[in-house]
C-alpha cells in the first residue's frame, strides 16, 4: 500500500530499516530525525494546527552498524525489486503466471545471470523482444540494479520512488 511506510536511513544515508509511517512521525516530533522526502499525501490529523506530510524517508542522528545482507537472485526477488511491473511496457495488473524474467542482454549473446541482467517482464514483450539485443528491439529500460536487502523483506509490498535513491546500488 502506498505512503504507508517509511525508509530509514542512518547519519551516512545508509539504509538500516523500514518502519510505519506513523512511527517515523514521532520520531521526527521527538526531534531525532530529519524528512528528507515526503510523500505528496499529508496525514489525515485531527488537528488542523498540525499539517505535515507523510514522510517517505528520514534520516536519524546516528550511525548504526549492521552487518549487510546479501539478497538471493531469484524470479520471486527479481518481481519485487520491479514492482511486479513489466520494465518494457509499464504493465502492473500482472498475475504471477503472466510474469516472466527477461535478459536485458539475451543469453545467446552472452548475458549473464545477474542482478544487472534480469528484469520483470510480461509474456507479451519477453515474447517480442525474444533474442533481439535491447538496440534491435528499440524501447529504452531503466538500467536493472543490484537491490538493497530492506527491499525484499516480507512487510515491504511496494518500493516507492522516494526510497530509489536510497536503495539501489
Ligand atoms: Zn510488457
Amino acid at each position: 500500500m502506498k505512503y504507508r511506510q517509511t525508509l530509514l536511513l542512518d547519519s551516512s544515508y545508509l539504509p538500516k530499516n523500514v518502519i510505519d509511517s506513523g512511527r517515523a512521525f514521532v520520531i521526527f516530533m521527538k526531534g531525532n530525525c530529519e524528512i528528507v522526502k515526503h510523500y505528496p499525501k499529508k496525514f489525515g490529523l485531527v488537528r488542523k494546527d498540525v499539517d505535515i506530510y507523510k514522510p517517505a524517508v528520514i534520516r536519524i542522528k546516528e550511525y548504526i552498524n549492521i552487518d549487510y545482507h546479501s539478497v538471493p537472485l531469484n524470479r520471486d526477488n527479481i518481481f519485487k525489486r520491479d514492482n511486479h511491473e513489466c520494465v518494457y511496457c509499464g504493465r502492473r495488473d500482472l498475475d504471477k503466471k503472466s510474469l516472466t524474467i527477461d535478459h536485458v542482454i539475451p543469453q545467446s549473446h552472452g548475458g549473464p545471470n545477474t542482478w544487472e541482467n534480469l528484469v520483470t517482464a510480461c509474456k507479451k514483450c519477453n515474447g517480442e523482444k525474444s533474442n533481439l539485443t535491447l538496440l534491435e528491439y528499440g524501447k529504452a529500460i531503466p538500467s536493472p540494479k543490484r537491490p538493497h536487502y530492506l527491499m525484499l523483506m516480507k512487510k515491504v509490498d511496494y518500493i516507492p520512488n522516494e526510497w530509489k535513491d536510497y536503495l539501489f546500488f
